[in-house]
């Protein structure tokens, strides 16, 4: 049996004229109804909003951390429910869902604790010059307005909360709009955030279908967009609206180094283990997944073998199962997608070590080397369950090989040498680079964000705040 899911308009429940399925990518079972808002509705929430901000902003710190915390408790209580719901609708294996709410519980934590300790403000003395005698200025941060949070698939319940919990936090009212394939988990939010006492028209969660959203996005009312997602799209929408403050999380292709002195056996069994879990984990789809790994020729002979036999290890199938690995990917079409860059790949000279099959929208764990330059493959986020290794010579063709691409989200790399560390993270033209680990490593209060074309701006609940709001300052004379 499914439920019809109503959304959220200015933190009440309501329903649209029309509606639509969300389908189980994995054996196409419905996970949900979505009732879609109309015009009118869009229209009355953004107004709400708007005319809710001051007040908003001016709602006592402990009201608002006192929300966030609830929100946070109850996910933890109905975590079972919701990794369910995420999986039905994601095809997420059920212990990496588990995970996902883990961290949401945590991004909702933070962003209470922030909220208590927010925009203290800073007191500047003024008389260092002869014209500021007598002058005090005193800092704050206020919000820039009403944020348009738009979020992505990969994690549907996570990056929901990346959006709200801070918007919250810093005092700011919020339009979220979750994925179309994956809208239920963001709707979740709202049950428990319509259990706290945030004034109506404060935040709203609308499916709203992509065709309707340039018009959103163009809404002057909301003069924060705050987006995660594909490049295009991403990219699009900031073009489109170039005097609008825009955070974008956008793509990758995550590499894990292998540098020579990571060499014992122990230290390649770790290295392998982590690089099979973390380039399959979600299918591939998510943003720091390993993509590349980027051998020393010191190492590379010994680590191949053992990433080979790690993949093959990983174990696929339906995501209910609580051994499951690896899932399917969010659709067919993702998985033809995937298949189709794979084989460009292997008819341009790439060999296939295993993998390389796809079964309706699952696509099986897959290893390549020798990936001609050029391809799809060497070029673009895959977003899938694909990996290439590649060998170098030295540490600095090694991080010359980690820039040699349009992305710079995160980059691990594996050493024991502490000045090769401070060297990877001067080097590398990424937003993160993780030492001792894969690259997608992420912690949701550490800034986190792309350089190059992996986005614009910074997530992790602080630094989400500090986009959403500027700083003002008072200037006081005759003291
Ligand atoms: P997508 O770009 O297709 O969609 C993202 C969101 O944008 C969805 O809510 C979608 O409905 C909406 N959207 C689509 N067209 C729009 C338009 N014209 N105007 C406004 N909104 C519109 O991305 P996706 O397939 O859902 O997610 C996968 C992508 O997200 C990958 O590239 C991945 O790397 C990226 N991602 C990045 C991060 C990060 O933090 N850097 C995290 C997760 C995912």
């Amino acid at each position: 049996m499914t439920s019809t899911h109503a959304f959220w308009l200015a933190g009440r429940q309501a329903t649209g004229e029309s509606g639509f399925d969300v389908t189980s990518p994995w054996d196409g079972s419905q996970a949900g109804t979505v009732s879609l808002p109309t015009d009118a509705q869009v229209e009355e929430a953004v107004a709400a909003a708007y005319a809710v901000r001051d007040e908003f902003a001016a709602t006592p710190a402990h009201v608002r951390a006192a929300a966030l915390d609830h929100v946070s408790r109850r996910l933890v209580e109905r975590t079972e429910e919701i990794a369910r719901l995420i999986s039905a609708e994601n095809g997420k294996p059920i212990k990496w869902a588990r995970g996902e709410v883990g961290r949401a519980v945590s991004v909702f934590r933070f962003a209470a604790e922030e909220a208590r300790r927010f925009n203290g403000g800073e007191a500047q003395r003024l008389d260092t010059d002869a014209g500021g005698q007598g002058r005090l200025a005193l800092t704050r941060r206020f919000p820039k307005g009403v944020v348009l949070g738009i979020a992505p698939f990969n994690f549907p319940l996570n990056l929901c909360a990346h959006k709200i919990a801070p918007a919250i936090a810093a005092g700011a009212p919020i339009i979220l709009k979750p994925a179309p394939a994956t809208p239920l988990s963001g709707l979740v939010l709202g049950e428990l955030l319509a259990e706290t006492e945030l004034p109506a028209g404060s935040w709203s969660i609308l499916p709203v279908p992509n065709d309707k959203m340039p018009a959103l996005v163009q809404d002057e009312r909301l003069p924060v967009i705050s987006f995660t997602g594909s490049e295009t799209v991403g990219y699009a929408i900031m073009d489109s609206v170039p005097r609008k403050h825009c955070t974008l999380e956008l793509g990758g292709n995550g590499a894990a180094v292998v540098l020579g002195d990571w060499a014992s056996d122990e230290d390649l069994d770790r290295a392998a283990a982590r690089i099979a879990t973390f380039s399959n984990y979600q299918g591939g789809q998510s943003c720091i997944s390993v993509q590349r790994v980027i051998a020393d020729a010191a190492v590379y002979d010994r680590l191949l073998p053992r990433i080979v036999a790690a993949v093959e290890a990983q174990v696929t199938g339906d995501p209910n199962d609580d051994a499951t690995d690896v899932g399917p990917l969010v659709s067919e079409a993702a998985a033809e997608r995937v298949e189709s860059w794979v084989d460009e790949a292997v008819a341009a000279g790439a060999t296939l070590h295993t993998g390389g099959k796809r079964d309706g929208a699952s696509y099986a764990p897959t290893v390549l080397t020798d990936l001609p330059a050029g391809t799809t493959l060497a070029c673009e986020e895959v977003f899938g369950p694909v990996l290439s290794v590649q060998k170098v010579n030295g540490e600095a063709e090694a991080f010359e090989a980690v820039n040699d691409s349009k992305y710079g989200l995160q980059a691990g790399v594996f050493t024991h040498d502490l000045q090769a560390a401070f060297r990877a993270h001067r080097a590398l033209e990424v937003g993160g680079v993780v030492i001792g680990d894969v690259p997608s490593y992420r912690a949701d209060q550490m800034p986190y964000g792309g350089a190059k074309q992996s986005g614009v701006g910074r997530e992790g609940v602080r630094f989400a705040m500090d986009d959403y709001t500027y700083e003002r300052v008072l200037v006081l004379t005759g003291l």
